[in-house]
C-alpha cells in the first residue's frame, strides 16, 4: 500500500477528535504511519473492524492487527450540508460506509470527489487515503485510480 497523504474534509477548532482506548490505539497508530489495520481473528481468519477483544465470528480472543489492501467498495452514504462544529468551513461532504477489500466495513469521508449525487456511485471502487486533522491522521477514501464515476 502506498499512503496517500491528503487534505479534503480536515476541519478547524472545535471539531471532535478521536481519544484512543488501549483496544484503539493500534489502528490510530497505523494510520500514523500511513497504514490501515485492522484485525484478524487468529483462529477462523476472520478480519473484523471497530477494535474488539475477541473475534466477533467465533469468539477466539486470539486476535492480532494486520494491514490490509486499503481496498474498498462504497456501500452507502449521506451528503452532510449541516456541519457538526468544528466543520462550518469544510462546506458538504460525504459521510460513508465502505466495505474493506478484506470484509469489515468502516465508517469515513469520502473526498476526490464532488459530494453530489452523480459521482458516488454504490459499489465504486475506492482506495484508502490518510489525512491528518490537526495531529490526528485519519483513514478516508477516494475513488480508486481509473475508477472515477
Ligand atoms: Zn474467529
Amino acid at each position: 500500500m502506498v499512503p496517500m497523504f491528503v487534505s479534503g474534509v480536515t476541519p478547524g477548532e472545535g471539531a471532535a477528535q478521536a481519544l484512543p482506548t488501549p483496544t484503539t490505539r493500534p489502528f490510530w497508530d497505523a494510520a500514523t504511519e500511513g497504514r490501515l489495520a485492522v484485525q484478524q481473528c487468529g483462529s477462523c481468519e476472520t478480519h473484523f473492524f471497530y477494535p474488539r477483544i475477541a473475534c466477533p465470528s467465533c469468539g477466539s480472543r486470539e486476535v492480532s492487527w494486520v494491514d490490509v489492501s486499503g481496498r474498498a467498495t462504497l456501500l452507502s452514504y449521506v451528503i452532510n450540508h449541516l456541519p457538526a462544529p468544528g466543520f462550518e468551513a469544510v462546506g458538504p461532504h460525504v459521510i460513508a460506509i465502505v466495505q474493506l477489500e478484506e470484509g469489515p466495513t468502516m465508517m469515513t469521508n469520502i473526498i476526490g470527489s464532488d459530494a453530489v449525487p452523480d459521482q458516488l456511485v454504490i459499489d465504486m471502487p475506492l482506495q484508502v487515503a490518510f489525512e491528518d486533522r490537526r495531529g490526528q491522521v485519519v483513514p478516508v477514501f477516494a475513488p480508486r485510480e481509473g475508477h472515477a464515476a
